[in-house]
């Protein structure tokens, strides 16, 4: 039996990388499972108007179904939007219906745009060990918002060519996040994904992200595994779909060794 630690503070994370397909809603699904199989009370707020975390977590997301979009618009309280995770205890689920599409422009005119979703975050009576927020695939007002109620980012990073490109932007801009909106921003873990071992390319991509990012990046690396992108479409994460896949144990891992890193930082992370 493996002890996962709880963090003696909050931690809310956003996993961000404006580049669609690299992983993010998949990492957000399957960490939150692991992290929750494992005694903690994790929250995900599906930030994506595609709702892929929601659907990933079988969490109903229909039109008129009350969703983050109501939380960041309307100051719907999150505790009143939130659905628990069948058969997963401990694991709530944000919704984002199609209504959040029309947020990225309707939050423009609205008061402290910025700050809506860590305004609601920080309203929530009951205190969660771990909140992930799933990041649509751009830098506008939504990710901004996630980065903004955010204390770390959690980059996934796909194990091929121009992997890093791009990069850059999302780094500037979590920069200017840090130096105008929150201040304790930090950028505290790098996950590879989708790692093919038979082809050289992973390889190098992997080589150069940790020599760019040294210890931020974990040392589980997720590899390509089919079973992780059938679990979806049964409603499950990798996590209870099949625990003993590849795809399952590196998530599990990555998830402990996150764990493990807010220990060691002593609640500052
Ligand atoms: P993003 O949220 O960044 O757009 P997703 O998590 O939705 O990316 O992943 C993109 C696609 O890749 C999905 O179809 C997902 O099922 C698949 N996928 C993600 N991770 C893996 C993996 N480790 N092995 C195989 N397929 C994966
Ligand atoms: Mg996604």
């Amino acid at each position: 039996e493996i002890h996962m630690p709880r963090p003696d503070h909050p931690r809310v994370l956003c996993v961000a990388n404006q580049k669609g397909g690299v992983g993010k809603t998949t990492t957000t699904v399957n960490l939150a499972v692991a992290l929750a199989l494992h005694g903690n009370r994790v929250l995900v707020v599906d930030l994506d108007p595609q709702g892929n975390a929601s659907t990933g977590l079988n969490v109903p997301h229909h039109a008129g179904v009350p969703d983050v979009y109501d939380c960041l618009i309307d100051n719907v309280p999150l505790a009143e939007v939130a659905q628990p995770v069948e058969g997963i205890p401990n694991l709530y689920c944000v919704p984002a219906t199609i209504d959040l599409a029309g947020a990225e422009i309707e939050l423009v005119s609205v008061v402290a745009r910025e700050s809506r979703l860590q305004r609601a975050i920080a309203a929530h009576p009951e205190k969660f060990d771990y909140v992930f927020i799933d990041c649509p695939p751009s830098l506008g007002l939504l990710t901004v918002n996630a980065l903004c109620a955010a204390q770390e980012v959690l980059i996934p990073i796909q194990c091929e060519y121009y992997a890093l490109e791009g990069l850059n932007q999302l780094i500037n801009n979590i920069n200017l996040v840090r130096q105008h909106l929150n201040p304790t921003l930090d950028v505290s873990t790098i996950l590879l994904t989708m790692y093919d071992r038979r082809t050289r390319l992973a390889d190098a991509v992997e080589q150069d992200v940790r020599n760019h990012f040294g210890s931020k990046v974990l040392e589980a690396v997720i590899p390509r595994n089919v079973r992780v992108s059938e679990a979806p479409s049964y409603g499950q994460s990798v996590m209870t779909y099949d625990p003993g896949s590849r795809g399952a144990t590196s998530y599990f891992e990555a998830a402990l060794e996150i764990a493990m890193r807010g220990v060691n930082t002593g609640g500052a992370a």
